[in-house]
């Protein structure tokens, strides 16, 4: 399958923009719960590898308070205490609690299905493909690892082992990012000609590992940058063929070598369409729009949380959408957990997660060559 058929599959599935519009599964609370195919009741247990601050603040509260499919029943973690005081507080059973040595032995323990992994960047390779061969089913965060070689690697663990691989990719079940999906798709203003999208927080403790070659594979393009890639495909609907790439460094103390600061980059389009997109650690950056024929529609701020606001212009009327508020997280868990059970598969599998590491090399490439590279 070519790589841009691919992206029409699994990423918007088969009915493209009809999958996009269709209702975000398990968005606890809204009107945009659907109701899940599977047996009733049946939850799957989850185990949150990493109890770092994304697991505190996102993912463990939407598997404890509302996650519709899925229930956390296992932690791992290189704390004892933090991973005892989370079992108390979560009610997780002791016996479901690992470090990084034990972590294999969740093979043998029934209450967990799903393996989440939320470690850096340079650690999700190996705990997917150790929680594949344990036979867990896995959702990994974004990105999906530091290269394209360890995305293939992770691939094949988790089909050897008959197991899904989802990436953390909240945004997909998000609705006003699909809402920019579907009037990009159905040309609601006619074709898309021009994207733009910008992704950037300014990052602070210069020990953290995200500013880490090592840990993080790379800087801001990795962890943020990573959303305008996302966005400028997912609404572009195509793969690119091209792209160029500048990269600047203002603080040479804070970010060494391999580590970026900020990127532009531009991304060419089979159709004509081109995106400008940007990526930082340097400043705020939060904004997707699409400029067509006849108007543009807009997200800002496009990725936060909660808060993600739209609207849209066209002959000069402008509208805002309107959206209930959904659990990124929450609905993330569930669609996959929907997946698992009603065998179907997940619209944002590891083969899309590698898309975006092949395309982020290619971005580094063109930066360091200041050449066009293609795709
Ligand atoms: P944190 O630094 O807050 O947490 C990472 C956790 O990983 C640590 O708390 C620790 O958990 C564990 N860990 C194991 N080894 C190391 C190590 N050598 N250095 C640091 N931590 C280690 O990171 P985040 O929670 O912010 O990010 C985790 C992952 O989630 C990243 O891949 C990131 O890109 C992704 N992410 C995704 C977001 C999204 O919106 N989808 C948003 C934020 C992050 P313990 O102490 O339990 O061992």
């Amino acid at each position: 399958m070519s790589e841009r058929r691919g992206f029409f599959k699994e990423l918007l599935g088969w009915g493209a923009a009809a999958a996009w519009a269709a209702p975000v599964v398990g968005a606890a609370g809204t009107a945009a719960a659907q109701t899940p195919t599977s047996a009733p009741g049946k939850k799957l247990g989850f185990a949150l590898v990493g109890l770092g601050s994304l697991s505190e603040h996102q993912i463990a509260p939407a598997l404890f308070q509302k996650t519709k499919l899925c229930k956390l029943t296992g932690l791992v973690s290189g704390h004892p205490d933090k991973a005892m005081q989370w079992a108390k507080q979560y009610g997780v059973p002791e016996k479901n609690v690992y470090n990084y040595q034990t972590f294999d032995q969740i093979k043998n323990n029934p209450d967990i299905d799903v393996v989440y992994v939320v470690l850096p960047n340079s650690m999700h390779a190996e705990y997917t493909i150790r929680a594949a061969k344990a036979g867990k089913h896995v959702l990994c965060e974004k990105p999906m690892a530091i290269s394209v070689k360890e995305c293939d690697q992770m691939i094949a663990a988790c089909k050897a082992a008959g197991r899904q691989l989802a990436i953390g990719y909240r945004l997909h079940f998000e609705p006003n990012n699909r809402e920019m999906v579907r009037l990009a798709r159905e040309k609601t203003f006619g074709a898309v000609k021009v994207i733009e999208t910008a992704a950037g927080f300014p990052i602070d403790d210069p020990s953290q590992w995200r500013l880490d070659k090592k840990l993080a594979g790379g800087g801001s393009l990795m962890d943020i940058g990573i959303y305008a890639l996302q966005a400028a495909r997912y609404i572009a609907g195509e793969e690119p063929t091209s792209v160029t790439a500048q990269m600047s460094i203002t603080d040479p103390v804070k970010f060494k070598p391999g580590v970026d600061e900020s990127v532009l980059f531009t991304l060419k389009f089979p159709s004509g369409i081109v995106a400008n997109c940007a990526s930082s650690y340097a400043t705020g950056l939060n904004r997707y729009r699409a400029s067509a024929e006849r108007g543009w529609f807009e997200l800002q701020p496009a990725l936060n949380y909660e808060g993600i606001k739209g609207r849209m212009r066209s002959n000069g009327v402008p509208k805002e959408f309107d959206f209930p508020p959904v659990d990124h997280f929450a609905a993330e868990m569930d669609d996959f957990a929907d997946c698992i059970l009603n065998g179907k598969q997940t619209r944002v599998p590891g083969e899309e997660g590698r898309r975006d590491l092949r395309i982020m090399a290619a971005i580094y490439e063109s930066a360091a060559s200041g050449k066009r590279v293609s795709l």
